[in-house]
């Protein structure tokens, strides 16, 4: 083995490192936006992204957070 082929070889094994890092962090990301939460609406079905929404985007109905306090419009 000359040095040729040993300077090929690590190079191969640092591509494969990084190539198996890459790899751990789109796993990673693909995960964590899998953590999203849906809710879905009462009343129509809607499925609303975000554990933040308060209100349904389609018929508007107010989701179930705060019960009984129902606003007038
Ligand atoms: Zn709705």
């Amino acid at each position: 083995m000359d040095f040729n082929e040993i300077v090929c070889y690590s190079q191969t094994i640092i591509l494969i490192l990084l190539l198996i890092g890459s790899l751990l962090n789109f796993r990673k990301d693909l995960s964590s936006t899998k953590e999203k939460v849906v809710s879905t609406c009462p009343s129509c079905g809607y499925e609303i992204d975000g554990s933040d929404v308060q209100y349904c985007a389609k018929c508007g109905n107010m989701l179930s957070q705060s019960e009984g306090l129902k606003l007038e419009k």
